[in-house]
């Protein structure tokens, strides 16, 4: 499958925020954006013109990136967004946060969106005792992820949840059992991505 393969660092040099791609580094001294916190390449250091279609480019490009998506997925779900009722902004960020992949990285068994994503195409991770291997799985409250019993990765989604210091607040994790539970599709308020959904809803409407 297509994704973006450019380097992580640099999207978040580019995107101006800490994206938290890499795992554990981000949580280092060697996080470039702690270093460089400008935008890569020759003129990263120079004056950018901020027009208005820019801020929500900039915007539309972050919430993309840390999500992990490419533009075609990532204005499927604009589409699906702006379908629902209330606001489509943040109909938008709820239904990218109930992916799977994002809630096991939400849940702190895996280090970044990208291990969490791997984590589950190769089938080590279970909804409701049934084995999902679909990163865009979309989960319901009161679902229950597990890890797969035997699961060979049970090292790796161990040392992740050591590197984990808060569970979102509309999840449930047991780190030791390595089970989690939905409690809730989480409120704007809950969901720390740090974008401005407004600006990409303008961007998709223009
Ligand atoms: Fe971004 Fe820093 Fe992590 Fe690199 S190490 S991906 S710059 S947060």
């Amino acid at each position: 499958m297509a994704r973006d393969r450019s380097p992580k660092c640099k999207q978040c040099r580019r995107e101006g925020a800490k994206l938290f791609l890499k795992g554990e580094r981000c949580l280092t001294e060697k996080c470039s954006f702690e270093r460089r916190s400008y935008p890569p390449g020759q003129h990263g250091r120079g004056r950018i013109k901020q027009s208005e279609y820019l801020l929500q480019l900039r915007e539309k490009q972050k919430a993309r990136r840390t999500y992990r998506l490419l533009e075609d997925q990532f204005r499927s779900y604009y589409e699906k967004a702006a379908r629902k009722s209330g606001v489509t902004g943040e109909n938008l960020l709820r239904i990218l946060e109930m992916r799977l992949d994002n809630v096991i990285f939400r849940l702190g068994f895996a280090a970044s969106r990208d291990q969490a994503r791997q984590l589950v195409r190769h089938g080590h991770f279970q909804v409701n005792g049934r084995r999902v291997n679909i990163p865009s799985y979309q989960v319901k409250p009161n679902d229950i992820i597990s890890m797969r019993l035997g699961s060979t990765a049970e090292k790796i989604i161990r040392e992740a949840t050591d590197l984990t210091a808060s569970v979102a607040p509309w999840l449930q994790a047991d780190h030791d059992g390595l089970t989690g539970k939905i409690l809730k599709a989480p409120d704007r308020a809950e969901i720390d991505t740090a974008v401005q959904e407004s600006l990409i809803v303008e961007l998709y409407n223009k």
